[in-house]
């Protein structure tokens, strides 16, 4: 494994290819735009700032041929694009970014539905976490004001739209001139390591892996560079969460260097999971990440990427 992930960073030398679910990246043909998808984006519905339809309007304009809405806890967003997806001949794929705990660590899992969109049992889970998520966000409230930065919950309910996620207060901090910037108010207080960080309750990978498949949905790791492990500590991670139904690797994202991606992938070949990918769109609040095609065009992913995934979720259902 690692000799061969050092074989193949000799080889990529730091340039970018386009992505397909098989090639090695050695002489793929250009791909046209309109055989491109992007499986990670997020609406004003989470902490993006597009509207669902506008957020397809521009999947179409750049023509992406499917896009998966992936917002945070929700699937408002996706609901609401479905009709003007459908109009548009955008093919649309039911997701969701969920945040999970996994021997202790805060992690996201995302979940996509391939077959049929999600059902009402898994809507009813979603509906429970978005609790946990009202409770965190009244004591980040206190916390912050207990630390000087007083603010009110209808304060930075007016930055989001439906659901109140950790930039909405880092925009009010910035507006209130208790941070110069999004990333000083994650850093010094929203995050993890943060003065003001409040633990979220949230779902274990088990229960949240039995709630996906339990419902047809598949399991995908994303952005796996911000878990903090590498080489065989992530190795052994992905393998035990192989072996309780994950069925995919977020491969191609757009942090992802060259590098990491090689690695990833190969992580996803040695563990016979899909290598998927997306931009992690959030429209202005990542003003420098464009949909479909990431950071300065570092991602290129080609609709293979989404047929693997089909074929390996499916594989394993029959398996089952
Ligand atoms: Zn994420
Ligand atoms: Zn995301």
């Amino acid at each position: 494994m690692v000799e061969q992930f050092y074989r193949k960073l000799m080889r990529i030398s730091g340039r970018m290819t386009e992505h397909t679910a098989s090639d090695d990246n050695e002489c793929s043909p250009r791909l046209p735009m309109q055989s491109t998808i992007d499986l990670h984006t997020h609406t004003n519905e989470s902490d993006g700032t597009l509207s669902p339809t506008e957020l397809v309007d521009e999947a179409s304009r750049i023509g992406l041929r499917a896009l998966a809405i992936t917002d945070h806890d929700t699937l408002a967003g996706y609901d609401a694009a479905v009709p003007h997806a459908r109009s548009s001949g955008l093919e649309l794929v039911c997701g969701v970014e969920l945040s999970i705990k996994h021997h202790g660590h805060s992690l996201h899992l995302l979940a996509y539905f391939l077959q049929i969109p999600a059902n009402d049992d898994f809507r009813q889970w979603l509906l429970a976490l978005q609790t946990g998520r009202r409770k965190r966000n009244e004591a980040l409230v206190q916390k912050l004001c207990s630390q000087g930065m007083p603010m009110t919950l209808d304060e930075v309910a007016a930055h989001g739209h439906k659901l109140i996620a950790r930039p909405h207060f880092a925009a009010v901090m910035i507006e209130k001139g208790y941070v110069a910037s999004r990333q000083e108010a994650f850093d010094k207080y929203l995050d993890e390591s943060g003065s003001c960080y409040i633990q979220r309750e949230e779902p274990e990978f088990e229960d949240a892996i039995d709630q996906i498949q339990n419902s047809g949905g598949t399991a995908v790791l994303p952005h796996p560079s911000r878990i903090r492990l590498n080489g065989k500590p992530l190795e052994r991670m992905v393998a035990e969460m192989r072996d309780s139904g994950l069925k995919g690797i977020e491969v191609y994202h757009s942090d992802h260097s060259p590098v990491q991606t090689q690695f990833y992938k190969d992580l996803a070949g040695e563990f016979g999971l899909a290598a998927t990918g997306g931009s992690d769109f959030h429209g202005e609040t990542k003003p420098g990440v464009a949909l479909g095609t990431g950071i300065g065009g570092n991602l290129k992913l080609s609709y293979s990427i989404l047929e693997e995934l089909r074929r390996i979720s499916n594989a394993k259902l029959e398996n089952n």
